[in-house]
């Protein structure tokens, strides 16, 4: 099909909700992407942050379609041994203890919000179920992970919205302490906000938020939907920063490239979620978790995690001698940078035009390349935003 075909059938038919570059991709190979006319694209978004292993791995489609021959789906009324394996796996490498499965970023979080607020009702009683997250944090577009979303930009329209989120005016324990009161529950944040504009939390914050939170007995939940995945170098970056949450939260990167969601908790909270409270129809199904498995057999390898950061790093280092690149911000290969005069929405049409995907977050660029994305095609890709930048 032409491009002006795909793109009226999709004026005529698809909810008018995205802003599309004028694009349609029909195939891909490691980072690089073809469209209906046969054009390349490097590709630094990895569809934000899912393909962790690039277009069409060989190990991960040969798992994929061994299992959607073998058996789809068979719904969570009855055991299945590639779910079982993909938590015992999780569990392994992050040292949780019970995983629920979801589809999605927003759910994954919304079962963490479920499981904060059942744990401090039945531990302090019905009123404690408020939630402090961070301004400018991004955690879902469902009705309560918008309402725990502390952007105000996104809470006009769809009144009323979840009640029982308060948001920190700035990632310091002075604004978190000034949103506590006795009913809170959690504390929800993320490592780096990620469409908030690839914004890291420092050390010593994290350090001194979890002190905070074993202190006042609050629940530490980490949304590491876009963190995660050997994305910063670590295979979650709560890793990195050597501090636990009680809840972490696991998606994009997870399925490499189809979808799921995780909720993880440790031993203090893993026997909240009790028979009848939460479930989910496609939750763990068999394929999507066979292409999981492969995901985490792979990105988990300390080999693997290291050229994560050497590559984040030769990426980096490219980015900063940039001229129009003012500063370079984020770990691993979650990067954003800061343009001096620039427009990012306009750097990136203009990338797609020249064979480039690229994202922003807020009013920086963001890099959010296959985890193994090649050198020769990491060094393709900033050939053309250097020339681009240029002009
Ligand atoms: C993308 C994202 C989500 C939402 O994930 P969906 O799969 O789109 O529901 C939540 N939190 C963070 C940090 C994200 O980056």
């Amino acid at each position: 099909m032409r491009f002006e075909e795909i793109k009226q059938q999709e004026a005529a038919n698809i909810m008018p909700t995205y802003g599309r570059f004028p694009v349609a991709l029909v195939s891909g190979k490691g980072a690089v992407a073809k469209d209906c006319d046969g054009k390349e694209y490097v590709d630094f978004t990895s569809g934000i942050g899912v393909n962790s292993l690039g277009y069409c791995d060989e190990g991960w489609v040969k798992a994929v379609s061994q299992q959607a021959a073998t058996l789809q789906h068979i719904s969570n009324l009855y055991y299945s041994p590639v779910q079982t394996a993909l938590a015992e796996k999780l569990c392994q490498l992050t040292g949780f203890s019970k995983v629920f499965f979801g589809n999605s970023g927003a759910e994954a979080n919304e079962c963490a919000i479920k499981l904060a607020r059942k744990y401090s009702h039945d531990t302090y009683g019905a009123e404690r179920g408020e939630i402090v997250t961070l301004r400018n944090s991004f955690h879902g577009r469902t009705v309560t992970t918008l309402a725990a979303t502390g952007q105000d930009g996104l809470h006009t329209n769809f009144a009323p919205f979840t009640e029982g989120f308060r948001y920190a005016e700035a990632p310091t324990m002075e604004a978190v302490s000034a949103c506590v009161t006795e009913n809170t529950c959690a504390v929800m944040i993320e490592f780096i906000q990620g469409e908030g504009g690839v914004i890291p939390l420092s050390q010593a914050f994290v350090e001194s938020l979890h002190a905070y939170c074993t202190e006042n007995e609050l629940l530490l939940i980490a949304d590491e939907v876009q963190t995660g995945v050997g994305r910063t170098g670590a295979l979650y970056a709560f890793q990195k920063f050597g501090v636990t949450p009680d809840i972490l939260t696991s998606a994009k990167g997870l399925g490499g490239g189809l979808p799921i969601g995780a909720c993880l908790c440790g031993e203090k909270l893993d026997a909240v979620m009790t028979g009848g409270t939460h479930g989910s129809t496609f939750g763990g199904n068999p394929v999507v978790c066979a292409g999981a498995l492969e995901v985490l057999a792979r990105v988990s390898n300390p080999a693997f995690l290291r050229q994560v950061e050497e590559k984040g790093a030769f990426l980096r280092e490219k980015l900063e001698a940039m001229d129009e690149i003012a500063d370079v911000r984020g770990m691993g290969m979650m990067l954003g940078a800061v343009l001096k005069t620039k427009e990012a929405k306009t750097v990136v049409a203009q990338c797609a035009a020249q064979g480039l995907l690229l994202l922003t977050a807020k009013d920086k660029l963001r890099f959010l390349p296959p985890l193994t994305i090649s050198d020769e095609e990491l060094c393709r890709g900033l050939t053309i935003l250097e020339s681009v930048l240029k002009n």
